[in-house]
């Protein structure tokens, strides 16, 4: 490590990512959170594979990469998501086509990238999948982490479109960091499946169990 480095950690130590004591990366009570384990739950029929179930640490985590950009949180959740795609992988051929779940512009804006459009960016080139990024808002939607279930159902009612795009003959595949009460995937698909394309599933980092 050069002398630069070394002031650097002394001014900023690197501290866990999910709890924050002084560690590196993610310290081993945290680490024993983000263990991958499949986990599937359906949403109205879609079924969603998960690696990590939600908590407070994980959400830490989330935030990190989300609202932060910290490269090492970007890293963990990219990891969670392969993990996730090779569980749906082994379930079905590998055929689909895997489509982000669109971030809002004044999020985009604050955070100076489209969050879940980059992890799916990462996604499907390590796997050699196509992408596609047909769904965007309509309209303008409160952020959802203080809503309850159902008023995250009205929030997202009829809140994202596919504007042109033709969907037809495609399998396509959702990609999301989380789903908690299964709003924005549902409104996805719903937007999805005017367009003529045929949802198969959903891959997200993490699951809020039980969904509601
Ligand atoms: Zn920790």
């Amino acid at each position: 490590m050069n002398v630069l480095m070394d002031l650097r950690h002394l001014i900023f130590p690197n501290r866990c990512l999910g709890c924050g004591i002084l560690n590196s990366g993610l310290c081993k009570i945290c680490l024993m959170e983000w263990e991958f384990q499949r986990r599937v739950t359906h949403v109205q029929g879609l079924r969603v594979f998960a690696s990590v179930k939600y908590s407070p640490v994980v959400s830490r985590i989330l935030l990190a990469a989300k609202e932060n950009g910290i490269h090492e949180a970007d890293l963990l959740i990219g990891e969670a998501l392969s993990h996730s795609l090779k569980e749906f992988i082994k379930t079905r051929r590998k055929d689909v086509i895997l489509v982000p779940i669109p971030s809002q512009k004044s999020a985009v804006r604050r955070r100076g990238r489209a969050f879940v459009f980059s992890l799916t960016q990462s996604l499907a080139a390590e796997n050699q999948l196509h992408m596609l990024t047909p769904l965007y808002h309509s309209r303008r939607v409160h952020d959802q982490s203080e809503l309850t279930a159902k008023q995250r159902q009205t929030n997202m009612s009829s809140a994202l479109t596919i504007g042109r795009h033709s969907g037809r003959g495609r399998q396509v595949l959702l990609v999301d960091d989380l789903v908690t009460s299964g709003a924005t995937l549902n409104e996805a698909v719903r937007a999805l499946r005017n367009g003529g394309f045929c949802v198969v599933g959903a891959v997200t980092a993490a699951v809020a169990l039980p969904l509601g």
